[in-house]
């Protein structure tokens, strides 16, 4: 049993309720754990957590037995500093930006090395400091994105001096395609990460996200890096998994009307009733992160009956056909499903034309946030 344990601000006044589970994410991170034992386990905390709350997520994480976090930018690893216990690791992942080396030393931050410049310039500055400073050197296996191409490995293999200063405690690859098995690149960029390791023995490695680490053993190297199925999204449609989802949105209706058949709804007129229809418009639009490209396709669900979207989704707004619905169900401040049992994140992404990632990272920022506390913690591994 989970409970409430913190509201960010009276649940009435917002449009919709965003919940997050916590104990769910404990329990995801201990089944991906499980999973790559007897590799480490860490967690990509980017992006406020894949817009869940980083400040929230990343402790229970800590406490659950992770020492290893991911974020994308510097300033997010500024922020969770303070939150983490010093034995946590905080690497940024897309490496240094020009004059941030001091940043990142003070923010005790471990930089992702992607480029030969970005290599030079950390080892630079730890030599100016006299100290060796930690690094993760990352190789690009062929996605192109980032990383060290391999002549730029060859070129920064070539500096003892500077290699010397860096204290390198994981050489790291991305998976262009880990979401598709079959995929040729997943076994071709494998092959390349392990002729490019040959090279640094003795290394810490890395190379699994979520995807990868469903793939098979032969990916999980010494540490993984789940993100999204952390937050309950499983990355490779078809696999099963253990995975709880992590979050519900709620949303408020505002207002219920009766409209007779031929009346148009919304912007554009895009809906025209067909029938006598009830109309309930609820409190969530594309500025909180609901995709506007869900007008005429979406829905929204009550008591498990799918409500579709009638017309265009509002900045604000989205007008819901709640014609089968039993008259008098719904009532001004009752709420309908967005997200939760009846409709996943991997459903709304499907009928918005894009993908779970997006769904989750864009969430909006007018929700009131309900926290449901990871009460069955216990003691970490
Ligand atoms: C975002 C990211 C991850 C996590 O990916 P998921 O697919 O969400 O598990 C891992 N590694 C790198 C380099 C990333 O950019």
């Amino acid at each position: 049993m989970t409970l409430p344990v913190w509201q960010t601000e009276l649940d009435d006044a917002a449009g919709a309720v965003l919940t997050v589970d916590l104990g769910a994410l404990r329990a995801n991170y201990l089944w991906l754990a499980a999973a790559v034992a007897p590799a480490a386990c860490a967690a990509v905390v980017k992006a406020d957590a894949y817009g869940l709350g980083a400040a929230a997520v990343a402790p229970v994480l800590y406490r659950a037995g992770c020492r290893d976090f991911f974020v994308a930018h510097l300033s997010e690893a500024v922020a969770l500093r303070p939150l983490l216990p010093a034995d946590a690791a905080l690497m940024v992942l897309n490496g240094l930006q020009p004059g941030t080396d001091a940043a990142c030393a003070a923010a005790g931050a471990v930089p992702v090395l992607n480029s030969l410049e970005q290599a030079e310039s950390w080892a630079d500055f730890g030599l100016r400091e006299g100290r060796r400073l930690p690094a993760v050197v990352q190789l690009d296996t062929g996605m192109s994105r980032l990383g060290l191409p391999p002549d730029e490995f060859d070129a920064l293999l070539a500096q003892p001096k500077r290699l010397a200063a860096l204290d390198v405690v994981l050489a790291m690859s991305h998976l262009a395609c880990s979401d598709e098995p079959g995929h040729p690149a997943n076994a071709a960029q494998h092959r390349c990460f392990s002729r490019l390791l040959e090279r640094l023995p003795g290394t810490r490695v890395s190379f699994a996200n979520s995807g990868g680490i469903l793939l098979d053993r032969s990916f999980h190297h010494d540490l993984a890096r789940p993100g999204v199925a952390l937050y309950g999204v499983n990355p490779t449609p078809d696999a099963a998994h253990g995975l709880r989802p992590v979050v519900r949105l709620d949303a408020r209706v505002i207002q219920l009307r009766t409209i007779p058949a031929g009346t148009a709804v919304g912007y554009g007129a895009a809906f025209v009733a067909a029938r006598p229809s009830r109309i309930a418009t609820i409190a969530v639009g594309y500025a909180d992160g609901w995709p506007r490209h869900l007008g005429g396709a979406g829905a929204a669900y009550v008591d498990g009956v799918r409500l579709p979207i009638a017309g265009r989704v509002s900045m604000d707004s989205i007008t819901l056909d709640v014609t089968d619905l039993p008259e008098g169900r719904l009532r001004r401040g009752s709420t309908v499903e967005l997200l939760g049992p009846h409709q996943s994140l991997d459903q709304v992404a499907a009928e918005a034309g894009t993908i779970p990632y997006e769904i989750l990272t864009g969430l909006g920022h007018r929700y009131a946030r309900r926290i449901l506390d990871a009460s069955n913690e216990g003691t970490p591994p």
